[in-house]
């Protein structure tokens, strides 16, 4: 497509674009098990709102929009208040989950260098962790060492210990990571980085947002955050249990001292002192008001009420899938996300049949297995899916090989 010499009509337009995102997947018809975190209409109309007022400010330079410098302060002191910080704490906001994961990175990379002079940087993260690691150790010259998992599919502390060495700058553990939905061993983790003298990361961009809240209901949830000795960055999303619209994450930070090491300031041009916290220079400011929004608007309560429902509907859709004989669910889930898979069946070939049903289940590898994240959204589809589900698991045929996201 070249750019149309003379412009088109809105309503043209938009029936245009409509017309193209008929094909988009109904997520809100609860059939989709990632991407997206519904929270219910009048969560959606908060967000609208909030998006709607700042669609057009930027957030780079902060002084001139001291509405969104506040909103952002409110939004990172909550979440890392959430996390077990304290006065000494502090974060910014970032695009999401990858730049929070980016500024984590960057500052143990930077510290080291700084502190223990170290130019030839490694990490260590399981290799369930999250592909922002390994983007972030392309990007910023590190080299990534993967640690193999326990049979329970948590990270193998004994296997960490021994990657350990003298260019080591940062260990990473997942709460929960996304592959399995399991909790990485993050005390005994933490110690061992602690007492190296190396920084490390508590990566709940997945669960920064759920866990506080399911430990609040009496759900037993093992410590991951800053109340835990050693852990000194944690990066949470407010785009996806917080359930906001997408830009909207917090890197925390244990220290506030440790922040200098992920802003970058520059004065050695003509334009005068230019200050980023993160990646972006440029920065929507509607993720930032909207992130703000959603918080203040469900507040604990709202975010407890959630928890439970999606707690109820994991609970449904676990006893379910245990309850097929063919199928079972890897490792124990800590939270709302979960993989299951088969050792008699191409559970590909049952997620090629659950697609024709129109539900978008993610293929994983090691182990083979369709992966779920749940959200409040799915309460109301637990049945149908279950029944779909059961269908395929006595009609499965052979795989149609189809690639997906994650496999
Ligand atoms: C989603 C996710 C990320 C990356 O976040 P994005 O917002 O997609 O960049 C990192 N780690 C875990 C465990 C995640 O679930």
């Amino acid at each position: 497509m070249k750019l149309p010499k003379t412009g088109t009509p809105s309503d043209d337009l938009f029936a245009r674009i409509n017309e193209m995102k008929a094909e988009d997947a109904d997520w809100r018809g609860g059939r989709t098990w990632s991407l997206i975190y519904p929270a219910g209409e009048d969560v959606d109309e908060v967000l609208r709102r909030a998006n709607e007022l700042y669609v057009y400010e930027n957030a780079l330079n902060p002084f001139r929009f001291p509405s969104l410098r506040h909103m952002e302060a409110d939004v990172v002191a909550m979440t890392v208040d959430m996390l077990g910080g304290d006065e000494r704490s502090s974060g910014t906001m970032t695009s999401g989950g990858t730049e929070s994961i980016l500024m984590g990175v960057k500052t143990a990379r930077d510290l080291a260098l700084v502190e223990r002079s170290i130019t030839a940087p490694q990490m260590i993260a399981p290799i369930s962790a999250h592909p922002a690691f390994a983007k972030a150790a392309k990007y910023l010259g590190l080299e990534l060492l993967q640690a193999p998992l326990r049979a329970d599919l948590r990270v193998d502390v004994e296997e960490v210990a021994r990657l350990v060495g003298p260019n080591t700058v940062l260990i990473v553990g997942s709460a929960p990571n996304y592959p399995h939905g399991v909790i990485d061993p993050i005390e005994e983790l933490a110690a061992l980085a602690s007492a190296a003298g190396i920084s490390f990361h508590t990566d709940a961009c997945v669960g920064g947002f759920i866990l506080p809240f399911l430990e609040k209901i009496g759900h037993p949830v093992p410590p991951f955050d800053f109340r835990v000795p050693g852990v000194t960055t944690i990066s949470a999303d407010v785009h996806k249990y917080g359930y906001c619209t997408k830009g909207a994450s917090v890197i925390a930070h244990r220290d506030k001292a440790t922040l200098d090491h992920q802003i970058f300031l520059y004065d050695q041009w003509p334009g005068g002192l230019y200050g980023s916290p993160a990646l972006a220079g440029a920065r929507p400011a509607a993720p930032i008001a909207a992130a703000w929004a959603v918080m203040n608007y469900l507040g604990e309560e709202g975010y407890i009420r959630l928890a439970r429902v999606i707690l109820d509907t994991v609970n449904r859709i676990r006893t379910g899938i245990n309850g097929i004989d063919q199928l079972h669910i890897w490792g124990e889930p800590d939270a709302t996300l979960l993989a299951f898979g088969s050792e008699d069946l191409d559970i590909a070939a049952v997620g090629d049949f659950m697609d024709d049903r129109g539900w978008h289940l993610d293929r994983q590898e090691n182990p083979r297995a369709l992966h779920m994240m749940v959200t409040p959204n799915h309460a109301k589809i637990v049945e149908q899916f279950l029944g779909d589900l059961r269908e395929a698991v006595k009609n499965p045929g052979t795989s149609r090989g189809k690639e997906a996201r994650y496999s």
